[in-house]
């Protein structure tokens, strides 16, 4: 069986790392085409020159898109690294460190209303910071108690409580400062919901509450330890940058799993043979007629190298059109007017938000500033080393004179783009996954894209990948989809959501 995967991010490259494990008939080849001269993806790691502040330049990395995973959740990720041989069996591994983990958030505008959470989950607030210790501590609590009594109520009643977060919140009597401050601001952040100018997303309000299980407990690790004694350092970062295990790993894949990977693709298009079968093309090159192709990229770009996309009445292209995009632009600067006064909020990440206004229930822009010294301290660096930030979605124009730049001379700037988690983007996912087991034609395309499942985190992108390369073998295997969907269209808690809260629940 000849396979092509386009793409080489972590859902092109772990789809050919579990098809490539001796199950595929004798004979079969793997081919990964990239549009990029390099494999990564939104795993985009920089190098950069950082001006020693004496007239000098001290190279260090920063990771533009991809910078953290979580070892207590990501249990995919651990055991495909541990296969690989770049982890150990103990979770140690020299690919990553633990993420300081301290937060810290401020509103825009100069406001004193301003706090952090330090490792054990207390609360500081500066002296002349505005935020009520009090609040924030009970409701942080109260975050923690009401997502577990909401699973228990799931498991007694054999149906989630399928409300949304603004209603769940209200019922919990969380305080308005902790709800749009706080909560909100994350929501926002984790699945770019209600960026300025996206009026098609719903506010954070309008979501399920199982969103905020699965932002809490997969990606920042909230309830982390609920396995073994995993507490919050389980969060790591990339070592020398997420790009970094991605390209070690296609070394991997090259060497030992005779994976082939080829670079600067950029005008590639599928068409189909009368036969059905899919051919390949890169520009007017034929590269190839072949049983499978996997495409490893997002909805929008899988869409456009269809040429057969406007000749052939097909679903599969119908669904595909359901996934919307925002962009996301990160810059990497020294600009220190972004972050709070005074330095005592500058630990490791910083959410700014606009102060909150309940008669304006639809406007929540946010913007992240990792200070990377901390947040990613790798310690070759050196800890007293100028400090340097990266913005996400800048809310006012980092300073030009600011901005620092690339080894090879370009700006450290780019832009992401980031499929807009709404409902549309879920029910895609599953008529994707339905039409793939049931209709025989559908079977030479397969969807890696982390589109394709969840939010699409590293986790969820090798889940998919482990299902794809399932689906290949066996055409009848089901996926567990990540969403379900009751009568009333709603949608309920990832599978495995529940089951960490589950283990969670019998812990304690
Ligand atoms: C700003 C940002 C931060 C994130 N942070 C995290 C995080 O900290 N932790 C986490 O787990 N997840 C994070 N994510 C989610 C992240 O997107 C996924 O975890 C994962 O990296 C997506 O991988 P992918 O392979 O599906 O897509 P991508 O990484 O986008 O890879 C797609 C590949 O396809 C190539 N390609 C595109 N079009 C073509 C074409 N026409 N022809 C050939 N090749 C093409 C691209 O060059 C790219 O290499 C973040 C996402 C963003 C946007």
């Amino acid at each position: 069986m000849n396979i092509a995967i386009i793409g080489a991010g972590v859902s092109g490259l772990t789809t050919a790392y579990y098809l490539s494990n001796g199950t595929l008939p004798e004979g079969s080849t793997i081919t990964i085409y990239e549009k990029a001269p390099a494999v990564g993806g939104n795993a985009n790691t920089f190098n950069i020159n950082l001006p020693d502040g004496k007239g000098g330049i001290i190279p260090r990395w920063v990771d533009m898109g991809v910078n953290d995973f979580n070892k207590a959740t990501y249990n995919h990720l651990v055991s495909l690294w541990q296969s690989i041989g770049i982890m150990n069996p103990d979770k140690s591994s020299s690919f990553c460190k633990p993420l300081i983990n301290d937060e810290s958030f401020s509103l825009s505008g100069g406001s004193l209303y301003r706090y952090t959470v330090e490792k054990d989950g207390s609360i500081n607030v500066p002296l002349d910071g505005e935020a009520s210790k009090y609040f924030l501590t009970k409701d942080l609590a109260t975050l923690q108690a009401a997502l577990k009594a909401w699973y228990i109520k799931w498991e007694k009643e054999g149906d989630a409580p399928l409300i949304s977060v603004g209603e769940w919140a209200a019922q919990q009597g969380f305080s308005n400062e902790f709800i749009y401050a706080n909560l909100y601001a994350r929501i926002n952040g984790m699945y770019y919901t209600q960026e300025q100018g996206s009026q098609a997303l719903p506010p954070p309000a309008n979501m399920p509450l199982w969103m905020v299980a699965h932002y809490y407990i997969l990606q920042e690790g909230y309830g982390n330890a609920i396995e073994n004694e995993e507490d919050v350092w389980s969060r790591q970062y990339f070592v020398n940058g997420s790009q970094t295990w991605l390209e070690t790993f296609a070394g991997i894949l090259q060497q030992t799993r005779g994976v082939t990977i080829l670079y600067n693709y950029e005008n590639l298009h599928v068409d189909l043979l009368p036969t059905g079968q899919p051919v390949v093309f890169n520009g007017d090159q034929q590269l190839g007629v072949f049983d499978r192709v996997i495409f490893a990229t997002h909805a929008d770009d899988t869409l456009n190298m269809m040429d057969f996309k406007t000749r052939v009445k097909d679903p599969m292209i119908d669904a595909l059109k359901l996934f919307s995009y925002d962009t996301c632009n990160v810059v990497v600067h020294q600009d220190a007017s972004v972050l709070p006064p005074k330095g005592d909020c500058n630990k490791t990440y910083n959410i700014h938000i606009y102060k909150y206004d309940s008669s304006q229930p639809t406007g929540y822009p946010y913007t992240i500033t990792y200070i990377v010294n901390y947040h990613q301290n790798d310690p070759a660096a050196g800890i007293n080393d100028p400090l340097f930030y990266v913005t996400v979605n800048p809310f006012t124009p980092i300073d030009p004179s600011l901005t620092l730049y690339q080894t090879n001379g370009q700006p450290a700037a780019t832009t992401f783009k980031h499929v807009k988690l709404d409902a549309n983007a879920m029910r895609a996912q599953v008529i994707i996954d339905t039409i793939q087991l049931h209709s025989p034609e559908a079977r030479s395309f397969y969807y890696a894209g982390s589109f394709s499942r969840g939010a699409g985190l590293h986790e969820e992108c090798i889940i998919q990948a482990i299902d794809i390369a399932s689906k290949i073998i066996n055409p009848f295997y089901v996926t567990k989809q990540t969403y379900v969907f009751n009568e009333n269209g709603k949608s309920a808690p990832p599978d495995y959501i529940l089951k960490a809260l589950k283990r969670k629940e019998k812990k304690h």
